[in-house]
């Protein structure tokens, strides 16, 4: 209803074209060329059995913007829209588990939503199944190089799911090191996960 009021007041313009109606119209979606690939870490221990990756954030400045709104401007049904994207591109077995990036209580009541949340439910069609909690906050990792985020993010994260899967999936928006996902990887095997892999929308490298 909010949402509807919201969108009463300012109508939705698409981020490429600026047409009114959707955040991004359908002619403008069409032209996004999708590149989807499996990409590697570079990390001095790599526990993420495998990454892939929708588009290169550098070559699809659509991606980018809808990332952007997704994340800065609350736009939180951009992930429905992303979420799409990426089910139309990649399959995945039934026997997997999808989860997402947890955020600590403080950064999800600051935001009011997180996007990796709404990007696996929205990728998944049900609600992604939650195995991890972030217990410290730490510096963003976007604001750090590659060696502070290895420090940053270690024993941010704690296994809390009632069962341990075999095999989990965790649905993110941009991997830059793939730090984050490697160490929610870690998380996962040490708690008995025995394979884990990772969706993201664009790597940022
Ligand atoms: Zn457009």
């Amino acid at each position: 209803m909010f949402q509807s009021f919201f969108s009463y007041i300012f109508p939705e313009q698409c981020i490429e074209c600026q047409k009114e109606g959707a955040v991004l119209c359908k002619n403008c979606l069409k032209k996004i060329s999708f590149t989807p690939h499996v990409s590697h870490l570079y990390l001095p221990q790599v526990y993420l059995d495998k990454l892939e990756v929708l588009c290169s954030y550098r070559d699809s400045a659509t991606i980018k913007k809808m990332i952007y709104s997704l994340k800065y401007f609350s736009a939180s049904h951009v992930s429905e829209i992303l979420g799409d994207m990426m089910q139309k591109n990649f399959i995945l077995s039934d026997d997997i588990c999808i989860t997402y990036i947890p955020m600590t209580w403080s950064r999800l009541f600051e935001r009011g939503f997180n996007q990796s949340y709404l990007l696996a439910q929205a990728f998944s069609q049900k609600k992604p199944q939650v195995l991890l909690q972030k217990i410290k906050g730490g510096t963003r990792q976007a604001l750090l190089k590659k060696k502070e985020r290895l420090i940053n993010i270690e024993n941010s994260f704690i296994f809390c799911g009632s069962a341990v899967p075999d095999k989990v999936c965790i649905i993110d928006d941009v991997a830059s090191t793939g730090s984050t996902l490697n160490e929610c990887a870690r998380i996962l095997k040490e708690a008995g996960v025995k394979y884990v892999s990772a969706i993201v929308l664009a790597r940022n490298e």
